[in-house]
Parts: C-alpha cells; structure tokens; sequence
C-alpha cells in the first residue's frame, strides 16, 4: 500500500463526513467566509456571517458597502482592516469582470483583489467540484509530517501534494488533512499516543529516536 493509501483510508475513519465546516450557502457567501477565515477560526467566522449577509446579502449590496460599517461587523475575526477592504474589492471586481457570477477557474478567481492562491483552491473543490489542495497551515503541517510532502513553504507543499495524490482525491484529502490538523495532529501537543499513524509518521518517529 503506498503512503497516501494509508494517510487517506485512516482519515477516511476518523473523520466519516469530511467536509467544509464553514457556514455558506452559494459560491460568494463561501468566498468571503473564506477570506475571513484566514488567521481565524471557522467557528469564529460562523458567528459574522450571518450579521454580515444579514446586512449585505449579496455581492451588489458588499461592493456598495462603507469599509467602516464591514470592519465593525468582522472585526473580532482579526486582520478586520485588511479583510474589509477584500471583501468589498474582490466584490467590485466580480461585478466588473464576471457579471456578478464568483468565476469557477484558478486562473479568475486569483485575478480578484484580495483572492489569494489558497482562497481560489478552497472555494474551488468546496463549491464547484474542481479538483484542488488549498494549503493552509494545517494542510502544510500534516503533509510533512506524515511524509506526503517534504516542502519549505505551502506552494511547494501544493505541488508536491499534486504530483503524490491521485487527483480524484485531491479536494477530499484537502477537508481530510484539515481535519485531522486542526482535531487531532495539533501544531502544538499532537495527539500522537492515540495516532493510528504514529507508525509513518515523521514527526513521531524523530521524538522516539
Ligand atoms: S503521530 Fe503525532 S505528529 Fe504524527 S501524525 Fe500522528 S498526531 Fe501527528
């Protein structure tokens, strides 16, 4: 059995239901849900969006919106400044550029202000079926650790997860690895006792030796 067999049928019993656990109802209410999540939690996020949609229900209302007004409502996810200004510009440009219509291709989505390689990955395998690893902290952490990559930064990390993962399971290990980071292989006290893969993994077996 290769190693990602193994990674990914030992995830698969962890966690049976593997999925976003942001809180969205259409490809532009997960886009900004996920440029709020950046630096945060997604229970966090979950708690804003419903005042934020309540109050801008759609990509017409956000892109009108007044920065202040938005950074009021996000402000405890963190990084409120930045985040406002995103979500109003990338608002603007989806209403300029694609019709009001959030673009389903890499290429569109990272050309949006404020849209980054990882957001584009993310809203693309969660919404519209394309498949893509967004690499985020617990998706880079995991993968080196269990040896499905041996990467410096998260772009490396990405490719190496392409050319190592069959590409049917790309989105699917994106949920599973995030899972399993932020539930179990923690950056700071990792479960690794009651880790069923604590036997291949990297991490675990540079503490034993
Ligand atoms: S053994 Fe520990 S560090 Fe390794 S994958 Fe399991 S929880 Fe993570």
């Amino acid at each position: 059995m290769e190693r990602y067999e193994i990674v990914t049928s030992e995830l698969q019993k962890i966690f049976v239901d593997a999925k976003c656990e942001l809180d969205y109802k259409d490809p532009y209410t997960l886009l900004v849900a996920v440029i709020l999540s950046a630096q945060c939690t997604d229970k966090r996020v979950n708690l804003v969006t419903p005042t934020l949609f309540a109050s801008y229900p759609n990509v017409y209302a956000m892109a009108n919106a007044e920065q202040a007004d938005i950074e009021r409502i996000i402000h405890s996810c963190g990084f409120y400044r930045n985040k406002a200004k995103s979500i109003i510009e990338c608002s603007k440009d989806i209403i300029a550029k694609h019709n009001g219509e959030v673009p389903n291709t890499l290429e569109e989505l990272v050309e949006l202000r404020g849209v980054g390689r990882k957001t584009a990955n993310v809203v693309l395998s969660t919404i519209f079926n394309v498949p893509a690893i967004a690499v985020d902290t617990h998706v880079f952490r995991v993968s080196n650790r269990l040896g499905l990559a041996n990467a410096k930064t998260p772009e490396e990390c990405e490719k190496q997860l392409m050319e190592n993962l069959p590409k049917e399971l790309w989105s699917k290990m994106h949920q599973l690895l995030v899972l399993f980071g932020r539930y179990n292989c923690k950056s700071k006290n990792p479960s690794c006792e009651s880790c069923s893969l604590k036997g291949i993994c990297k991490e675990y077996k540079c503490k034993k030796n």
